[in-house]
């Protein structure tokens, strides 16, 4: 550093590159004007470029103030948000045509929606149906004799089951008159509890008289059901000993 003679109280650089912060005065030329005054007022033309230009005046050029750059980065942050969301309001109508189901799958979720009713419908229909001729038929055994005319037997002996027991089918009204038997409990009946609602039910059908639940002792669940034998199961025993006698 040096002084400059020609301007007093002035720093000046001694590589000569002019200082940023200075700004030259006019009346540092003219040693006169040094003497006479201490400090010129800046030209009216200056104090215009200085109020035009305030960020410029104390900075270098190719240096932006923390101002500029937060200007600069909330102008780029607007401009990438306007372009992103111009892009996805073209977009959206894409999306939605690809999200939305094509004619030819709404046909068919129609077409399946009203398969699944109309089974729904048969269903209902068909144990409605079943109820009702399931009724007609313990009405019909219920008052059948299993006699014909004559007062022959019309209960027909049948002995090739697996438990070798005999059973008896009535041709006049399809009783089956059948022995004391194990039957299997369906898959959702697990406990002594719903095994014991499940033969209430039976009972109350009509189907059999009586049961014992049935639990697996190795994994406790209740597979089957010891069903009493049938009220009648007396004539089978009858028709048996007749037939082993002899006697038709
Ligand atoms: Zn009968």
């Amino acid at each position: 550093m040096r002084l400059d003679l020609t301007n007093p109280g002035a720093a000046v650089n001694t590589t000569q590159k002019p200082a940023v912060t200075e700004r030259p005065t006019t009346t540092a030329v003219n040693p006169d004007a040094v003497a006479s005054t201490v400090k010129t007022e800046p030209s009216a033309v200056e104090q215009l470029h200085a109020a035009e230009h305030p960020l410029k005046r104390d900075l270098p050029e190719e240096m932006l103030s923390p101002k500029i750059i937060a200007l600069m980065n909330s102008q780029t942050k607007a401009a990438v948000a306007e372009a992103i969301g111009g892009l996805m309001e073209k977009l959206l109508p894409t999306f939605e045509k690809l999200a939305a189901p094509s004619p030819k799958e709404t046909a068919e979720l129609q077409k399946e929606e009203e398969t699944k009713k109309r089974n729904t419908r048969e269903w209902e229909s068909q144990k409605v149906q079943l109820a009702e001729t399931k009724l007609a038929e313990r009405l019909k055994q219920k008052n059948c004799s299993h006699l014909d005319s004559n007062g022959h037997e019309r209960l027909n002996c049948v002995s090739n089951f697996p438990d070798h027991q005999k059973r008896a089918f009535c041709s006049g009204c399809a009783l089956w008159i059948f022995p004391r038997e194990y039957r299997v409990l369906p898959p959702t009946v697990r406990t002594i509890p719903e095994a014991e609602g499940f033969i209430r039910e039976l009972i109350r059908q009509g189907e059999i008289t009586g049961a014992t639940p049935f639990v697996d002792p190795k994994t406790g669940v209740t597979t089957h059901m010891l069903v009493d034998e049938h009220p009648l199961y007396f004539r089978v025993k009858a028709i048996e000993s007749r037939n082993a006698m002899g006697i038709i």
